[in-house]
């Protein structure tokens, strides 16, 4: 096995539990391991901190899988971690009979995504680690849920990070002709194959259900609605209108589909295919205005790198959702970018509401939902941030 030391006061954030080691924390071992192998971490005094996946490609050069030298990272080591995670998530009252399985690092998996569809698993394998063990996770995952159609969305670009190939495909079983699922009474149609992601934003469940329950009366808009999941939680909690907008026609074509599968008001939906910045001015040139306005863009800052111009595509958005917003009214807005601390976002909130002059009031945070549990040892994994304000 090989020894990989970490360079004199690099190793803190291990002894933190964190799971990641940077590249420029380490001289090369001797000898290269194998992409994905595991390797024994030692810091500078030869005191152990560690099992690790060495990613030789990628930036963050070592993701830990555990800290307690006792442990053997075998077939029964991974059993252990995917059955803590199922059994985190036993009990949960999500209302869904679809839910994230498998939260990589915060499960103590890094590189790992499982979210389970009705009986379908759909897996993500985001590094080098995870990847090496791909059949061993399959096998274990059928053991203990019993569920037998695996299918793999490994088309993530932050693969390519890690030097491995995008791959998608199934792996085990058999996918049924569709896989529906219900969330909080509602019916969506999952396109594991070629949906975004793995196919479904999980994360909003909650925050669907809480915006619904603002609805009732209101004009409605939801930008970046993606196959309709805000739109159709504000029909159900009886809306006058929604205007639904995506740059995506497919995306948009299974939003219709889902409306159709339930029993909603459509005559009261509009789908319009559209670039959201545009869209937004063309609304407030037409004079148009609403009650509630939904903002859930793709992340704009995937790392922190990439929060300036983030930070300004934010503000944008969210000052012409300002301006389009009755007095009165709910502006729900969203970041899901990993580089965008809540109190960054909240700064760039503010600054769109004093730009247009908009009294604003911060009604509520919203994160993702509980079956995308946080370790503390990983920030990082709190990634959804969300503000409920109101117009004053
Ligand atoms: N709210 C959705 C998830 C949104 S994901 C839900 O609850 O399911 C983000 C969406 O933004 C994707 O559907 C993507 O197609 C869309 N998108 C990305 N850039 C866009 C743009 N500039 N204008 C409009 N839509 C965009």
């Amino acid at each position: 096995m090989h020894v990989v030391k970490i360079n004199p006061g690099r190793e803190k954030s291990a002894l933190h539990r964190h799971p990641w080691l940077f590249s420029g924390a380490m001289n090369p071992p001797a000898g290269t391991p194998g992409s994905g192998e595991t390797v024994r971490v030692l810091d500078t005094n030869g005191r152990f901190l560690g099992w690790a996946a060495w990613s030789g490609e990628s930036q963050i050069r070592l993701r830990f899988w555990s800290f307690d030298e006792r442990e053997t990272i075998d077939r029964d080591f991974f059993r252990r971690r995917l059955s803590r995670a199922i059994e985190l998530r036993s009990g949960m009252d999500h209302a869904s009979n679809a839910m994230r399985l498998v939260n990589g690092e915060s499960d103590g998996l890094p590189g790992l995504i499982v979210d389970r569809y009705g009986e379908v698993l759909v897996m993500q394998l985001l590094a080098a680690g995870p990847e090496s063990w791909r059949d061993v996770l399959c096998d274990e995952l059928q053991a203990l849920t019993g569920v037998q159609a695996i299918y793999e969305r490994s088309d993530a670009d932050v693969r390519e990070l890690e030097g491995l190939p995008l791959r998608s495909g199934l792996l085990r079983g058999e996918l049924p002709a569709v896989t529906d699922i219900i969330e909080h009474g509602l019916r969506y149609r999952v396109n594991v194959a070629a949906g975004q992601k793995t196919g479904f934003y999980l994360d909003q469940r909650a925050n669907r259900h809480r915006i619904g329950s603002l609805a009732n009366g209101a004009d409605v808009l939801n930008c970046f609605c993606y196959t309709g999941g805000f739109s159709l939680a504000a029909l159900r909690g009886g809306a006058r209108s929604v205007l639904s907008v995506d740059s995506s026609g497919d995306a948009l074509d299974a939003a219709r589909v889902n409306l159709s599968l339930n029993d909603l008001p459509s005559e009261r939906a509009t789908w319009m295919e559209a670039d959201v910045f545009q869209y937004l001015r063309r609304l407030r040139d037409e004079g148009r205005s609403y009650d509630l306005i939904v903002l859930d863009p793709p992340k704009f800052a995937p790392t922190a790198q990439h929060v300036e111009r983030a930070s300004r595509a934010y503000k944008d958005i969210n000052l012409w959702a300002m301006k389009l917003l009755r007095t009165g009214g709910h502006l729900a807005t969203f970041t899901c970018s990993g580089g965008m601390t809540a109190e960054l976002f909240q700064k760039v909130v503010a600054g769109s509401a004093w730009d247009v002059r908009a009294d604003m009031r911060l009604i509520e945070r919203f994160t993702a939902d509980i079956d995308h549990p946080v370790s503390l040892n990983f920030p990082e994994g709190d990634y959804l941030k969300g503000l409920l304000l109101r117009k004053v």
